[in-house]
C-alpha cells in the first residue's frame, strides 16, 4: 500500500479489502460486516446490552444489533471481545501532539507560560503533525470522536493545517476554531471562511465548533454560522446569562458558583470534565458531584497530552475513583447526605453518549443504535490484564487500557485491526513529529536531551 505525504493511507473497509486483511470469513460482494458473537454494550437502553450478540455494519452505518443475526456479510469473529461505541473526547488541544509529556511536573501557570507561551513559534506544519499524532493516538486508544480545541489560530494557514492533520488521520472530529497569536490571527471572523471551505456539509467526519472565550460577541459569530460553542468556564457567568444555550459546552467548571450551575443546567448546557488534568495541574476539584447534583451528565476530556495520556480509560478510572473518594471521605463529617455513588456503567456513558451529546453528534454516534454511524470499538477480553471476563463494565473501566483496543471502526471504516493502526506509516509519523519537536524545542530554548528539563 502506497502511503501519502501524510504517512496515512486511505483504507476503506469494503468487503474485499477486509478479506485481504485477514477477516475470518470469505468476503461476499457486499459492503456489510458482521461482528459475530461479542459481548455487546450498545449503551442504548432501547437496544440493550448483550452477553453474546452480533453487530451488523452496512456501509458507514450500523444496520442491526442483536443475538444470532444472519446476513450476507464479511464476518469478523468478535468472541473474546467487548463490542461497544467508540469513545468520545470533548476537549483536547491537539496541536500539542508533538509536545507530549514535555511538562510532566507543570502546574497550570507553568503550562500557560511554557506551552501557550510558545504559540508564536508554531508553524502550520507543526500544528498539522501535532493534530495528526494526537488523532492517531486517539484512534489507537479507541477514541473515535474528539473535539480539537484549537487555540492555535495564528493564521488561516495554521487553522487549515490543523484541519488537514485531522483529515489525514481519518478520525471523526469537531474542529474547535480558536484564537491564536500574532498579526495574522483572524479569530473569530475567519470561522465564516472555515464553514464554507471545510465544513459546508453536515454529513462528513469533520464538523465545526467555536473554541471560544467567555464572550457573548464571539458566541454570536459562531451561532451565525451554526457552530456550537466550547469554552473554558468558571465563576458566575455574569453577563452571559442571555447567551447561554444547549449548544454550549463548559470545560472544567471548577470555580462555578451555585448560580452558574443553575444557569448551565437551566439552559441545557453541557459539561466537560478533564479530571486527571484538573487534579494534576491545580485547576481545582473536578466538579463531578456538582454536575450530577444539577442533573447534568458530564462528558470527559483529555485536555492536554503534555501531561496526561490520550485514552479514555484513564479518564473513566479517575472520575469513578474521585467521585467515590469525595462521597465516602470519612473526614468530611456527616452534615451532608452521601450522594449516590457512580457505577462503572455511568462513567462508560460519560465517555461515550454524554460526549456525543456535548459534541452535538448524538444523532450519529455515542451508542450502538441501528441507523447511527458505525463508530465501534472491539476490546480484547482474553488478554492477561483482564481475563477471565466476569463483568464487562467493570473490565472496561477498572482493568482495561489501550492495549485491549483490538479493532476500531469509524463510520464503518476499519482504522485499527488486530491491535494495529491500519495504513499508518508510524516511522514516518515519528520522524515528522521529531523534526517538529526539534524545531519548536530549539526555538523555545528547551533541553535537547530526552530526560527533560
Ligand atoms: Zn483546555
Amino acid at each position: 500500500m502506497a502511503t501519502t505525504a501524510a504517512g496515512v493511507v486511505a483504507a476503506r473497509c469494503s468487503s474485499s479489502s477486509a478479506s485481504q486483511r485477514g477477516a475470518t470469513a470469505p468476503a461476499a460482494q457486499t459492503n456489510r460486516i458482521l461482528l459475530k458473537g461479542g459481548c455487546v454494550l450498545s449503551l442504548d437502553p432501547k437496544v440493550g446490552d448483550f452477553d453474546v450478540a452480533d453487530v451488523l455494519i452496512e456501509g458507514s452505518r450500523i444496520a442491526a444489533v442483536g443475538p444470532n443475526l444472519t446476513a450476507t456479510a464479511t464476518t469478523i469473529d468478535a468472541s473474546n471481545t467487548i463490542v461497544m461505541p467508540g469513545f468520545v473526547d470533548t476537549h483536547r488541544h491537539m496541536w500539542q501532539g508533538a509536545l507530549r509529556n514535555s511538562l510532566p511536573n507543570g502546574l497550570i501557570g507553568d503550562y500557560s507560560r511554557e506551552i501557550l507561551g510558545i504559540r508564536a513559534i508554531m508553524r502550520p506544519e507543526d500544528v498539522r503533525i501535532g493534530d495528526l499524532v494526537s488523532a492517531l493516538g486517539a484512534i489507537n486508544a479507541g477514541v473515535t470522536t474528539v473535539l480539537d480545541w484549537s487555540h492555535i489560530g495564528n493564521s488561516p494557514e495554521h487553522t487549515d493545517a490543523a484541519i488537514d492533520g485531522l483529515r489525514a488521520a481519518g478520525i471523526r472530529a469537531v474542529y474547535g476554531y480558536g484564537s491564536g497569536v500574532g498579526a495574522a490571527n483572524q479569530y473569530p471572523a475567519d470561522i465564516r471562511r472555515l464553514r464554507k471551505q471545510h465544513f459546508a456539509s453536515p454529513d462528513q467526519l469533520l464538523t465545526l465548533a467555536l473554541a471560544g472565550g467567555m464572550n457573548a460577541k464571539e458566541w454570536a459569530v459562531a451561532r451565525d454560522v451554526g457552530a456550537p460553542i466550547s469554552v473554558h468556564a468558571g465563576g458566575s457567568l455574569a453577563g452571559l446569562e442571555t447567551a447561554l444555550g444547549p449548544d454550549v459546552t463548559y470545560i472544567h467548571c471548577t470555580t462555578f458558583t451555585e448560580g452558574a450551575w443553575k444557569l448551565v443546567a437551566g439552559s441545557g448546557g453541557h459539561v466537560s470534565i478533564a479530571c486527571p488534568i484538573e487534579m494534576e495541574m491545580g485547576i481545582g476539584v473536578p466538579p463531578i458531584q456538582q454536575s450530577l447534583d444539577h442533573g447534568i451528565r458530564p462528558s470527559l476530556s483529555v485536555d492536554v497530552e503534555t501531561e496526561m495520556p490520550g485514552d479514555m480509560f484513564t479518564q473513566m478510572r479517575s472520575v469513578f475513583t474521585l467521585q467515590r473518594m469525595l462521597a465516602l471521605n470519612p473526614l468530611q463529617g456527616t452534615n451532608r447526605p452521601q450522594p449516590a455513588l457512580l457505577t462503572v456503567r455511568d462513567v462508560i456513558e460519560f465517555a461515550t453518549i454524554a460526549g456525543a451529546r456535548a459534541n452535538q453528534l448524538d444523532r450519529k454516534v455515542g451508542t450502538l443504535t441501528p441507523g447511527k454511524d458505525a463508530d465501534i470499538v472491539m476490546l480484547r477480553t482474553d488478554a492477561i490484564n483482564v481475563l477471565p471476563l466476569n463483568n464487562a463494565y467493570g473490565a472496561v473501566v477498572l482493568a482495561m487500557d489501550t492495549s485491549n483496543v483490538d479493532t476500531v471502526f469509524i463510520a464503518g471504516r476499519m482504522v485499527k485491526q488486530g491491535g494495529r493502526l491500519v495504513g499508518v506509516d508510524l516511522d514516518r509519523i515519528r520522524r515528522d513529529a521529531e523534526q517538529s519537536r526539534d524545531y519548536v524545542a530549539g526555538k523555545a530554548g528547551w533541553s535537547k536531551t530526552r530526560l527533560g528539563r
